[in-house]
């Protein structure tokens, strides 16, 4: 449990950390299970629209379909699901139907509540334009609001003709998996073919994941969980790191592939055993590495180690899976980017830009592989509690941790359930993109 929310919660330092006004998170509640197909079960929810939204039938049918109860505003019941319709708001006098549907519930919304605006996508023109961004500010301050309280609130941007495409970002943003993701604006396309069928739960029965990185850290979560969903997992680390490999694999029942992704035979050593399977399904680059020094300091081979393992070999291995078609048609690939990537670090020009550079990656590739029906999108993570911050000295540490909407730090697992999400059937609407998953970190904001 997270240091402060246990200090509060103590007989004996509670009423001293609260006389000194340190502030006090919520204790997140998350999910240790895989999905389940009513996500929304036990949870009230209200669908409502901002000046008669264009998605309310897909919306309402969402809940419907991931078993959400219907809210009744009479009730003095709190909300715990609050979705809305925004889609039809064309002018800049439609903002005030913002103001309307959210002043009065804002303040209803239970604890560990979810927040979904689905808005339009910006089009061309001035006005379009201000009403995207404009419900973008809304979002990213209610988020800051709402957030003391252990609230996830984002926002969907819907695109002409994706309207269909909302039902299995709904179930990820409303759901408990989405704890540590706030603040965030993901847009739903149509530009990525569509699978023939999309099973409502994410499961991943059937499917086969490469994960890089995967004996330690976010890697291992991220294994775990889509083993969790039902994939098998392909666990790629160096080759030092077989042992934990091993045992990874022998829990998840995946295979080990014990291999430097920079070495020039990497690509064909990973095609030549994900082929023996079939090809691969979903290819997750987490494998990376720091190397800090300021950039008058640095020296030549920390510069070219970092751009190498965090944004070459991304590059080489993919243009090799998917020359020999190993990744399959509807596959997904997810790249772990990083806040550094899109705020900047002292210290961390040679991260940075690999990180920032995959951003930049994925947006390209997106457009080349959407006939397909493949997906390329971009995780960051901000603040998460693994060894790696556990090395930050505590000051710096106690900062990082606190510096975001929700005040505390992210769990491994909080990117594994993003990543998953980004993996799973139900997302090829989204493509192209980074989410973040930072608690809505104030770096970079
Ligand atoms: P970690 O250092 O705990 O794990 C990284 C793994 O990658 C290790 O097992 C390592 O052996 C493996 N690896 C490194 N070089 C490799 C190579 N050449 N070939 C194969 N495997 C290699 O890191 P983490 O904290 O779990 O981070 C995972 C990813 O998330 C990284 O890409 C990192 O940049 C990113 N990230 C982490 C945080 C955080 O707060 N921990 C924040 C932002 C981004």
């Amino acid at each position: 449990m997270d240091t402060l929310i246990r200090l509060h919660r103590s007989p004996i330092w509670g009423p001293l950390v609260r006389l000194v006004g340190l502030p006090k998170p919520v204790e997140l509640a998350r999910h240790a299970g895989a999905y389940v197909g009513e996500a929304l079960a036990g949870r009230t929810a209200a669908v409502l629209a901002a000046k008669g939204g264009t998605c309310m039938a897909q919306l309402e049918a969402a809940v419907r379909n991931a078993g959400g109860a219907r809210w009744n505003a009479a009730d003095a019941q709190a909300l715990d699901v609050l979705i809305v319709d925004a889609t039809a708001c064309a002018a800049l006098a439609d903002f005030r139907e913002l103001y309307e549907v959210f002043h009065p519930l804002a303040g209803r919304l239970a604890r560990n509540g979810r927040v979904l605006l689905v808005g339009p996508a910006a089009g061309e023109g001035p006005v379009s334009q201000a009403v995207a961004r404009g419900m973008d500010g809304f979002l990213r301050s209610l988020a800051k609001e709402v957030g003391r309280r252990g609230i996830a609130a984002n926002l969907l941007q819907v695109e002409q003709g994706a309207a269909d495409r909302i039902e299995g970002a709904l179930r990820f943003f409303c759901g408990p998996q989405t704890a540590y993701v706030t603040g965030q604006v993901v847009r739903i396309g149509a530009m990525t073919a569509a699978p023939s069928a999309v099973p409502q739960v994410a499961a991943l029965a059937g499917k086969s994941a490469l994960v890089t990185g995967a004996a330690r850290g976010i890697g291992l979560a991220i294994a775990e969980r889509l083993a969790q969903e039902g994939a098998h997992v392909v666990a790629a680390d160096v080759p030092a790191a077989e042992a934990d490999l091993r045992a990874l694999c022998a829990r998840i029942g995946g295979s080990a592939l014990p291999l430097d992704i920079t070495s020039p035979d990497a690509p064909g050593a990973l095609c030549a055993a994900l082929r023996e399977r079939g090809g691969v399904d979903i290819v997750v680059h987490n494998a990376g590495i720091t190397r800090d020094r300021t950039m008058a300091k640095m020296e030549a081979s920390q510069w070219q180690q970092v751009l190498d393992v965090n944004l070459e070999a991304v590059a080489r291995i993919d243009e090799a899976l998917l020359a020999d078609s190993v990744l399959r048609d509807h596959g997904r690939v997810v790249c772990l980017s990083s806040i550094s990537g899109i705020a900047g670090n002292f210290g961390q020009t040679n991260y940075a830009t690999s990180k920032a550079a995959l951003i930049g990656y994925v947006a390209g590739q997106a457009p080349r592989y959407a006939a397909r029906g493949i997906t390329f999108n971009a995780v960051a993570p901000g603040f998460i509690e693994t060894a790696m911050t556990k090395k930050v000295p505590f000051m710096t540490r106690e900062i990082g941790r606190r510096l975001n909407s929700l005040l505390q730090g992210g769990q491994p697992r909080d990117v594994a359930e993003l990543v998953t999400f980004l993996a799973s059937p139900g997302a090829y609407g989204i493509s192209g993109q980074t989410v973040r998953v930072c608690g809505q970190g104030l770096m970079g904001a």
